[in-house]
């Protein structure tokens, strides 16, 4: 009977709506074996002409796969791997065309295919034993706080400012845990590894400890969580676009390129390339991943202009002193 029922009406109805099982629910409104991906396409489309063309592949994926976890699992591994080496690709092109040149930071220190290449081998083996079964993980801790896998999609507005939520959320974390990783101890054994490359490149984003991506990670994974379980208004399609600009945060910040036209030029609290790539360089200071607040408000901000400012500072007191 239930494949007399539409499957988009099911899926707009809101009791179906929060945590229920995409897959199970989808192929069981398939009146035929669907045997492959583009046949459970078809008949979703004749079924649901109400969903748009994104909305049918997304229906179709989950109903092919028959397990939520599964078609989860796979679907955010991929797109974690394709954007992150996708995103990387280009600044390695970069680096070869002389021309660029002048706009890298620190121009004298240009990767060369060799350390390229280690660091992808590193970044591929971390991506494959750490974060492989955190992203597995992933969906039954979503399903737990009630992140919906429906379709229709939300519209943009909300996924924009949750996002931006997501942004700042992570950029807090991010910021503590940083600045709690370049103590002693803990700089030695985990963090010292991210920092091997003192110029940095794309691909060195997620270059580091496994225990350094899984603290770091968390802020970037249990914001949108948090977010969920506290407001029960999220799509884990806003996850993934998190995840997506996050990783184009992360990478381009570690490009090692300051442009005329770079992000911070227009938003100047955005942090970029121009504020990481100091941390890199000394060590010390710009702690945070987004955004430059954090740094500012706690005198923690490595830049030319904070230099002078706490010359000038040191000079007054001493003034005052005499
Ligand atoms: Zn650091
Ligand atoms: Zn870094």
């Amino acid at each position: 009977m239930a494949t007399t029922v539409s499957m988009g009406s099911l899926f707009t109805n809101p009791s179906y709506n929060m945590g229920f099982n995409t897959s199970a629910l989808a192929s069981h409104m398939l009146p035929h074996t669907t045997d492959t991906y583009w046949n459970a396409f078809g008949e979703i489309s004749k079924q649901n002409i109400q969903l748009n063309y994104f909305e049918r592949l997304w229906a179709a994926w989950y109903a092919f796969m028959g397990n939520d976890v599964l078609a989860t699992g796979i679907m955010s591994f991929v797109m974690h791997e394709v954007v992150y080496f996708g995103r990387s690709l280009p600044w390695m092109i970069i680096d070869r065309i002389p021309a660029f040149n002048k706009y890298k930071i620190q121009n004298q220190k240009i990767p060369s295919a060799k350390e390229q290449w280690d660091c992808a081998k590193l970044v591929l083996i971390s991506h494959f034993t750490v974060e492989l079964p955190q992203i597995w993980f992933f969906h039954p801790m979503a399903q737990y706080v009630g992140m919906s896998t429906s379709v229709p999609f939300p519209s943009i507005w909300s996924m924009a400012y949750q996002i931006a939520i997501f942004f700042v959320l992570e950029d807090t974390w991010h910021y503590w845990m940083h600045r709690a990783l370049h103590w002693g101890p803990l700089y030695k054994n985990i963090h010292k590894i991210h920092h091997q490359y003192s110029a940095p490149f794309g691909l060195a984003a997620e270059y580091a400890s496994p225990i350094e991506v899984m603290i770091l990670g968390l802020g970037t994974v249990f914001s949108p969580l948090l977010y969920c379980a506290i407001t029960k208004d999220m799509h884990i399609l806003t996850m993934y676009i998190w995840i997506m600009l996050r990783l184009f945060q992360a990478i381009d910040a570690h490009s090692g390129y300051e442009f005329p036209w770079s992000l911070h030029h227009f938003l100047p609290f955005w942090a970029g390339a121009d504020h990481h790539d100091v941390h890199h360089e000394k060590f010390i200071g710009n702690y945070s991943s987004s955004f430059r607040w954090w740094d500012l408000a706690l005198d923690t901000e490595n830049s030319p202009e904070a230099m002078k400012r706490r010359r000038e500072q040191r000079l007054a007191k001493a003034r005052k002193a005499q």
